[in-house]
């Protein structure tokens, strides 16, 4: 029997371990946080339950004969990845892409700009941004143009009530009730017709109860054109089409879609943060400056413009395209990648499962059983170092105590920190 160890249990991470099982392969899933399920619990939106319904899939995959969740354990910290390689018979890393891609502008590593991962990361409930200072007043800048900008916009622009019936982090959903901003900008450095954003996430900016989608005629006015796009987009250009003839009036938050410019300076104000963005122009399907500057004062910028992979000690890594080197999901013998870690930061959860299943025909084809110490081997070293491993049992009590102490109609309230995590199983 193959002895595996997958590295992330994410949508990558789950689908490689489903796969891999129906092989009669024993499988180990290790997380760093206590916590399963990766995107889906600190990435998917709050206000997306169904989409997040997929995790019960991913819980009968953690049930299943032959299937271990090693939570609270960091590779690179607890246990190296040459440790894994010599205990177990092939490791997968499905680590994702949980770090941002750096925006190349001179001020963007002042207070008040906050990139998609951490910020998603905190109104998500992940430990790692628990702490974050949100500066929530006026107006906030959204770069990209692309579903998590949309997602960050539509969190920021929802009432209480709307957010009611979602899994928001408290401590983001009181700084949200509290907040003042009236002025969402999602700048896209190319056009609607060049825009990443999907049909259903455009659909629903248009039914938020306080706030108001704009979009400007003069950013797409050959209505001629949007035959030639493909049907999704041109959906969602039939959605931002819709937003600009909208009456405007009446709703206190607007939300604004500024195509055609690109963010070239941050720099402290009195607001807070002032962005200065520079018109562009098509060149083919690039966006190139006209030279024509202007600024936007706000408290916020988020920058939703994608994310990277981070690299683990010997592990081949090609930092240009932010994930670890891999031919069709192989890195080196005995040694795999999934999901966004081999392929970046693109696609659906579903993506993942035809990428789980190919990785694991692969290993299934290739990796031969040499009787090494697996799952045993790996408690002990881990028992020797005073790791507190976290599995799948203390998972679905923390699971509990979180929908137990949920006001309804919310499904849970998170625990945001490992400390109270591991308080709790004591
Ligand atoms: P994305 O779809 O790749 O969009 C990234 C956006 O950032 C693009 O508009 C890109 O513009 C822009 N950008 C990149 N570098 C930039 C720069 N230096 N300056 C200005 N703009 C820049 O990525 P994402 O929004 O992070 O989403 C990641 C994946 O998750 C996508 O596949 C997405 O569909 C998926 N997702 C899905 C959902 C959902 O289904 N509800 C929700 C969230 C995420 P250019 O096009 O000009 O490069």
């Amino acid at each position: 029997m193959l002895s595996i160890a997958i590295i992330g249990s994410g949508p990558a991470g789950f689908y490689t371990a489903e796969a891999l099982l129906k092989t009669g392969a024993q499988v180990d899933i290790i997380d760093r946080l206590p916590t399963p399920f990766g995107l889906i619990r600190a990435g998917v939106a709050p206000d997306h339950q169904s989409i997040k319904a997929v995790v019960k899939r991913y819980d009968a995959t953690a049930r299943a004969a032959g299937a271990a969740f090693v939570g609270n354990v960091e590779v690179g910290r607890d246990v190296t990845i040459a440790e894994l390689e010599t205990l177990y018979d092939a490791v997968v890393l499905a680590t994702g892409a949980p770090a941002d891609r750096a925006l190349g502008v001179p001020g963007e590593t002042l207070p008040g700009v906050i990139g998609s991962a951490a910020f998603v990361g905190w109104y998500n409930g992940h430990p790692d941004f628990a702490d974050l200072q949100v500066p929530l007043t006026g107006a906030v800048a959204v770069i990209g143009n692309g579903n998590v900008a949309v997602d960050v916009a539509r969190i920021l622009a929802k009432t209480p009530d709307e957010l009611a019936t979602s899994d928001i982090a408290g401590h983001a959903a009181a700084a949200l009730a509290r907040a003042s901003v009236r002025d969402i900008h999602i700048i896209g450095r190319r056009g609607p017709h060049q825009a990443s954003f999907t049909p259903k996430e455009m659909g629903e900016l248009g039914h938020l109860g306080q706030a108001q989608p704009r979009a400007r005629h003069d950013h797409f006015p050959h209505t001629d054109a949007d035959a030639a796009l493909d049907p999704g987009l041109r959906k969602t250009v039939g959605h931002l089409r819709s937003f600009a003839a909208a009456d405007h009036a009446g709703k206190p938050l607007t939300i604004h879609f500024e195509f055609f410019n690109r963010p070239v300076l941050i720099e402290p104000a009195a607001a807070g943060l002032r962005l200065t963005l520079e018109r562009t122009r098509l060149d083919g399907t690039r966006a190139v400056g006209t030279g024509e500057t202007w600024t936007l004062d706000c408290s916020l910028i988020v920058p939703c413009i994608g994310y990277r992979t981070l690299g683990l000690e010997g592990v081949p890594f090609d930092a240009g395209a932010g994930r670890f080197e891999n031919d069709a999901g192989r890195i080196a013998p005995g040694l795999y990648a999934a999901g966004w870690a081999a392929r970046g930061p693109t696609g659906t959860i579903g993506t993942n499962r035809a990428d789980g299943i190919a990785v694991a025909d692969r290993i299934a084809g290739e990796v031969v059983p040499a009787g090494k110490a697996g799952r045993d081997g790996l408690m002990a070293l881990l028992g020797e170092r005073g790791v507190r491993v976290v599995d799948y049992a203390g998972w679905q009590a923390i699971d509990a105590h979180e929908v137990a102490r949920a006001a309804a109609p919310a499904p849970r309230d998170k625990i945001v920190r490992v400390d109270e995590m591991l308080a709790l199983l004591a």
